[in-house]
């Protein structure tokens, strides 16, 4: 719990960028869950360096909040630690090198994967092509290592720039250890920015390519408010082959629903709960478990 004289401390020194109460379930994919007792929206490096000095000075823990498209907020929001959203100021991307057979690309952590995967359909850079559609920002792709269709957001990653601690470290690809959905990085490392290097191609067989993942992604994932894959892959095996053979798909708790169409996406309603979603979760595991003997590890943060 953040005390009232923490606040005030905060609000003296970050007033500028700082808000109380600030509702999160608008700014997640799942649209469920409470607000965040104090959130901050650094406009600048600087400020945010400020922000963290602050935070440690006053001994307060904090999350990164990026597109909110993996993560679960507890219906009570989040009280215990400072919720910090990096915008405006974070969303520049440009190309910063290129030569006949590749160009080297720029981006800040708040700039959206779409905004990416578009630059290379514009352009011709492939790499990206099996990205369309993943939503969310840079940063949170590299803290969830991002991926669909056997391509991930490290397979072209150069260097990537994060604040760990009191430094701004600038991390090479071969530093870094990304498994599957979890790029590795320590607790409260902040992604600030990240190079990537994609080789030229024909900008015809970039938007076929994305066409092609768009047209699949549309058959698989339902419509309606999901966070996408809620359980990893179990190792040698696919969540959803196990979750629709324990007979999940259209399982409810409350406002929450298994989709039909993939057993491994559950679907908030209007009005849903984050705690129906943990119930229906739990629910999912233990089909699971007891079919198969499987217990399932989720894919979507849980805060
Ligand atoms: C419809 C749908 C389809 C999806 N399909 C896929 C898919 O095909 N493949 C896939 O991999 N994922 C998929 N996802 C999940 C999600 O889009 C990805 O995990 C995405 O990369 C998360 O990015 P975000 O910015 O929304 O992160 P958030 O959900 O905001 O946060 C996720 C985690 O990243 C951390 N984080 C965010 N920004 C930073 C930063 N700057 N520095 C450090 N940590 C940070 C957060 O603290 C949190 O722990 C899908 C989601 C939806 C809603």
């Amino acid at each position: 719990m953040i005390k009232p004289e923490q606040k005030s401390a905060l609000k003296n020194e970050l007033g500028g960028f700082m808000f109380e109460n600030e509702a999160l379930a608008p700014k997640t994919a799942l649209k469920t869950g409470g607000p965040a007792a104090v959130f901050l929206q650094p406009r600048t490096l600087t400020e945010l360096e400020l922000a963290l000095k602050n935070l440690t000075r006053l001994g307060l823990e904090f999350m990164i909040l990026g597109g909110g498209s993996n993560l679960l907020i507890a219906d009570g929001g989040i009280q215990d630690r400072v919720v910090i959203s990096l915008d405006q100021g974070f969303q520049d991307y440009k190309i910063i090198g290129s030569d006949n057979d590749s160009v080297m690309i720029q981006a800040g952590s708040a700039v959206r994967l779409a905004a990416l995967v578009q630059l290379s359909l514009t352009g011709g850079y492939s790499g990206w092509e099996n990205l369309a559609g993943i939503p969310g920002t840079l940063g949170g792709a590299l803290a969830m290592n991002a991926g669909a269709y056997g391509v991930t957001i490290y397979d072209y990653l150069s260097r990537v720039s994060l604040w760990r601690g009191t430094e701004l470290l600038c991390l090479a690809r071969a530093e870094l250890n990304p498994v599957y959905r979890n790029g590795g990085l320590k607790d409260n490392d902040i992604v600030i920015k990240a190079w990537f290097h994609l080789p030229r191609t024909d900008a015809g067989k970039v938007a076929e390519k994305i066409a092609e993942i768009n047209h699949k992604r549309r058959q698989r994932l339902p419509a309606g408010r999901n966070a996408g894959s809620v359980f990893k892959n179990p190792a040698g095996d696919y969540a959803a082959r196990l979750l629709d053979k324990a007979g999940c798909k259209g399982l409810t708790c409350g406002g929450a629903q298994v989709a039909a169409q993939h057993a491994n996406v559950i679907v908030a309603e209007k009005g849903a709960h984050s705690q129906d979603i943990k119930e229906l979760m739990v629910k999912m595991q233990e089909r699971v478990r007891q079919r198969f003997g499987v217990v399932l590890e989720p894919e979507i943060r849980i805060y």
